[in-house]
């Protein structure tokens, strides 16, 4: 079946992310796993853990269909050591909070070279950021998301996705998640079912169909190859309705976790509704 969902939000603890999901109807979810505008947060307690264990079985929730976000604070490419180190602890600290919550992935953003050093280097950083993280955890895939390639950020073709995952060395820990609002901003078109199709084969062909861990479901603000990543609520954006019904009825996005990053939140539970309706599920 088609596991839809939304990033919500963690006030009040990390425990109440699934019980919020619930309430929106969705049978997956993104969270943060602390507050992402910061660089430290105080440990989870015990407590906090047992509690969101507990809230995940009781609504039902996998660790297959939850995928934690990282604070976009961190930057895995950091052309600069000291900040390059910073961000690395960082980004271990919510890998082994994702461990202890009992969840399977944590979901990035690549990195920004900064127009310091040029793509390849930075995206060996990243690649080199991943394998220290999984050296340091257990249990825990490394999810990197495709961005739209705003500014100098990385990762906005799938020529640099496959160029990490080439350089990490356990390759059953590293997955891919994509995100529709920033495949049209970085020049994928997916407005058709035909483009849709050629967009993903292409994805097979350059990163490998079994390394796709999730998607983020947004429309796009802006129009195609603006590398500009502004989201839009479902149908109501520069990508359409249509590309949205065709993802619903995909066989090959069964069971990922399609996550609403939609501006909105208030229309989540409609936009599940409206997409379940599409999966005749
Ligand atoms: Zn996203
Ligand atoms: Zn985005």
């Amino acid at each position: 079946m088609k596991r839809i969902g939304a990033h919500v939000s963690i006030a009040g603890g990390v425990e109440n992310a699934p019980l919020n999901a619930r309430e929106i109807g969705a049978t997956a979810f993104a969270m943060f796993t602390r507050n992402q505008r910061q660089w430290h947060s105080p440990e989870l307690s015990q407590g906090s853990i047992e509690a969101f264990r507990h809230n995940c079985r009781e609504a039902g929730f996998l660790p297959g269909h939850i995928l934690p976000h990282d604070s976009y604070l961190i930057n895995l490419g950091h052309p600069e050591s000291d900040k390059l180190d910073k961000s690395r602890q960082a980004f271990i600290t919510e890998m082994k909070r994702t461990e202890a919550l009992g969840l399977a992935m944590l979901n990035f953003h690549p990195g920004s070279h900064l127009n310091l050093v040029d793509e390849e280097e930075s995206l060996k950083l990243i690649a080199e950021s991943v394998n220290l993280s999984l050296e340091a955890t257990g249990g825990v895939t490394a999810v990197i998301e495709n961005t739209a390639g705003q500014g100098s950020n990385l990762g906005w073709k799938f020529e640099h996705l496959a160029m990490i995952i080439e350089q990490v060395e356990d390759k059953t820990r590293v997955g891919v998640c994509l995100d529709t609002c920033h495949l049209f901003a970085s020049g994928y078109d997916l407005r058709t079912p035909e483009s849709f199709d050629a967009m993903l084969a292409e994805f097979d062909r350059t990163v490998g169909l079994s390394y796709l861990r999730g998607m983020h479901l947004n429309d796009a603000k802006q129009q195609l190859g603006s590398r500009v990543d502004r989201h839009a609520c479902i149908g109501k954006g520069m990508i359409g309705i249509d590309a949205f019904a065709h993802i619903m009825r995909h066989p090959a996005l069964d069971e990922l976790p399609l996550i609403l990053e939609t501006p909105d939140s208030e229309g989540w539970p409609e936009e599940i509704r409206m997409l379940y309706g599409f999966t005749g599920e």
